[in-house]
């Protein structure tokens, strides 16, 4: 477990089950916020995100632009956040389709990483490889415009995690089968 001695900038306020005061406390070595009413723990767990991956014919990487909040104007592979009833495969292949108007299937796993970026957010992001099934791409929900890159060639991304994911693919692109049309490298 990775401690933390000193309490974080707290967060949350009031607990969720009966609206009493939170403060952090110890509790095995870790400061929790914890009701000083009825006792409960507020863990501060990450978000789940998950991504999916997705090369047309030219071995490009679909990309969308989003339309809103601090990274309006940057590009995203296309993600979201998981239900908390919704299977992970599910809601890759769901949130695509929201984003993209493309419907897929999840080939496998491509790459786990924590995502930091954002202080107030903390998330765990899924990005799964797909092959579109139906469709044609329309961007959608948090997106205002989608369209193919070539892996080195992408507009700016609006996430760092993205940044080191683009960079996997590339360095992997052999294997993958993908990204290498066209390119002198
Ligand atoms: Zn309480």
């Amino acid at each position: 477990m990775k401690h933390n001695p000193q309490p974080p900038v707290q967060r949350y306020f009031y607990c969720p089950k009966c609206g009493g005061a939170l403060e952090y406390r110890m509790h095995d070595e870790r400061q929790r916020l914890t009701c000083q009413s009825c006792g409960y723990i507020f863990y501060e767990n990450p978000i789940v995100g998950v991504a999916a991956i997705v090369f047309n014919e030219r071995g490009e990487i679909l990309l969308g632009r989003r339309n809103w909040g601090d990274y309006q104007g940057l590009w995203c592979i296309p993600c979201g956040y998981l239900e908390y009833d919704e299977d992970v495969f599910d809601g890759a292949k769901r949130e695509f389709l929201e984003e993209t108007g493309l419907t897929i299937n999840i080939v496998k796993l491509f790459a786990v990483l924590s995502n930091f970026h954002d202080p107030a957010r903390h998330t765990v992001g899924i990005w799964f490889l797909a092959e579109v099934i139906a469709g044609t791409p329309v961007a959608g929900d948090d997106l205002d415009m989608v369209g193919y890159f070539a892996l080195d060639n992408v507009p700016p991304l609006a996430f760092p995690t993205d940044r080191t994911v683009i960079e996997m693919l590339r360095q992997q692109r052999d294997v993958l089968s993908v990204g290498s049309a066209g390119s002198d490298k």
